[in-house]
C-alpha cells in the first residue's frame, strides 16, 4: 500500500496548489478513482474547488472522508532543500509543500480505498469531500459541501477528517472535537469631567471595574467530555485620557473566551449581558469559530480499535489544536473524528513526511474502512 500512497501523494504534491488553487488535483483524483466506481459532484464556489466523490457500497452505512487540496504559501523558495512542488523522495522521506498537511493524508485514504477494492472487499457506501479552501476563509469550501449533502438528504453516517492530528507517532491522537472562540469588546460608557469635581462627570472606569469583576467570576460549569474547562481572559483594558486629572468618559474591555461545547454561544453572550447588567454599556460579539464534538460512542470506538490493531498504541482522545473543517460536519449533526499524520513540519520551510507514515496511516484506514458499521 505505501507504493501506492507514495505515487499518489507524488502527484498531488507536484500539482501546485496554493489556496484557493486546486491545480489539478480534484481531476487527478477523479481520474484515479473512476476505475473503481466513483462519481464525482462538482461544486465549486466564489473560485475554490469542490468536489464530492461518491461510491455505492456493497455494504450497509456511508462513511465520509474529508480533506483539501490547497496548501499554505511556501515562502521564500530559496531556503527550501528541495523544489516543495517536486516531491523529491530522499531519506525515507517524501519532501514538499502539503505533504503532511494534507496531500499525504488524502494519499493515504485513497491507497486504502483502492487495496480494499482491488482486493474485492465489501466496502460501505463511501464518500470523499474534498475543498481547495481550508487553509483561507473556509467560507466556499466545506461548508458549501456539507449544506449540498444536507439537501440532498446525503449526509453520511460519519466522517473522518485526514488533518495532520498525530503528534509523534502516527495514531497516537485522535480529535475529536475543537474548542469555540469568541471575542467580545465591551463599551463602558460614562461622561468625561474634572477630577475635582467628581458630581459633575459619570466616571466609566468605575462603572467597568464592578461589571469585569463579575465576568472574572462566572461560573461556566462543567466542561463536555474530553474538554478542558471554559475560559475567559480580559486581554485589553483601555480607558483614560492620559491626564490625571481627567475622569474618564469611556473604557473598552476586551475578551478572548475559549470554550468547550457544554456553552453555547448564545448562552455566554447572555451571561456576559447579565454580568455587565446596566446601561451605558455595549457589547459587540464575534463568534470566531463554534464549539464541536463528537460524543463517546461506537465510531469513535471503531476509530480507537483500527489504531490499536494496527499500530499497536492506545490513541489519546484529545480536543486541542486550532481550529478545523470538522466543525461544518459536526454542526449538521455527524460524528467526526480527525486522524492523520503527524504535525511537526505543517507550514514550515521543507515540510515532509516519513515514508512509514503514510504506510501506517494507510493501514489504519484500511482497518477503518473494512470494519465500519453504521452504528460503529
Ligand atoms: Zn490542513
Amino acid at each position: 500500500m505505501l507504493d501506492l500512497a507514495l505515487e499518489i501523494a507524488a502527484e498531488l504534491i507536484r500539482r501546485p496548489s496554493v489556496t484557493p488553487e486546486d491545480g489539478g488535483c480534484q481531476d487527478y483524483i477523479e481520474a484515479l478513482l473512476q476505475p473503481y466506481g466513483f462519481r464525482r459532484i462538482r461544486i465549486d464556489r466564489g473560485g475554490v474547488t469542490n468536489s464530492i466523490f461518491l461510491r455505492q457500497g456493497e455494504r450497509a452505512g456511508c462513511l465520509a472522508f474529508a480533506g483539501h487540496t490547497d496548501v499554505v504559501p511556501t515562502g521564500p523558495l530559496i531556503d527550501w532543500p528541495h523544489d516543495p512542488f517536486a516531491a523529491v523522495v530522499e531519506n525515507g522521506m517524501l519532501h514538499g509543500r502539503g505533504a503532511q498537511d494534507m496531500k499525504g493524508g488524502i494519499a493515504c485514504w485513497l491507497a486504502a480505498s483502492i487495496r480494499l477494492l482491488r482486493d474485492g472487499v465489501p466496502i460501505p457506501t463511501m464518500q470523499l469531500l474534498i475543498t481547495s479552501d481550508e487553509e483561507g476563509e473556509s467560507i466556499d469550501g466545506t461548508i458549501h459541501i456539507v449544506k449540498h449533502l444536507q439537501s440532498h438528504g446525503m449526509l453520511p453516517d460519519a466522517a473522518l477528517v485526514g488533518e495532520p492530528s498525530s503528534h509523534r507517532i502516527v495514531g497516537d491522537t485522535v480529535r475529536r472535537g475543537r474548542r469555540g472562540v469568541m471575542q467580545v469588546r465591551i463599551r463602558f460608557d460614562g461622561k468625561q469631567g474634572h477630577s475635582a469635581y467628581p458630581q459633575d462627570a459619570d466616571n466609566a472606569i468605575h462603572r467597568a471595574i464592578p461589571a469585569l469583576h463579575r465576568i472574572i467570576d462566572l461560573d461556566w460549569g462543567n466542561p463536555a467530555a474530553g474538554f478542558p474547562a471554559t475560559t475567559c481572559q480580559i486581554t485589553n483594558l483601555n480607558g483614560g485620557t492620559g491626564a490625571s486629572n481627567v475622569i474618564p468618559g469611556h473604557c473598552d474591555a476586551f475578551l478572548d473566551i475559549r470554550y468547550n461545547p457544554a456553552n453555547s454561544a448564545d448562552e455566554i453572550e447572555s451571561m456576559l449581558r447579565n454580568a455587565c447588567n446596566a446601561e451605558h454599556v455595549q457589547l459587540e460579539f464575534d463568534r470566531v469559530a463554534d464549539a464541536f464534538a463528537t460524543p463517546d460512542g461506537p465510531f469513535l470506538d471503531s476509530v480507537t480499535r483500527a489504531i490499536r490493531d494496527t499500530m499497536g498504541i492506545e490513541p489519546r482522545l484529545d480536543t486541542g489544536g486550532g481550529t478545523s473543517d470538522g466543525r461544518f460536519l459536526a454542526k449538521a449533526g455527524i460524528p467526526v473524528a480527525e486522524i492523520g499524520l503527524t504535525n511537526a513540519t505543517i507550514h514550515q520551510i521543507g515540510e515532509c513526511v516519513a515514508l512509514e507514515e503514510l504506510a501506517a496511516l494507510s493501514a489504519i484506514y484500511a482497518s477503518l474502512i473494512r470494519n465500519f458499521e453504521v452504528n460503529g
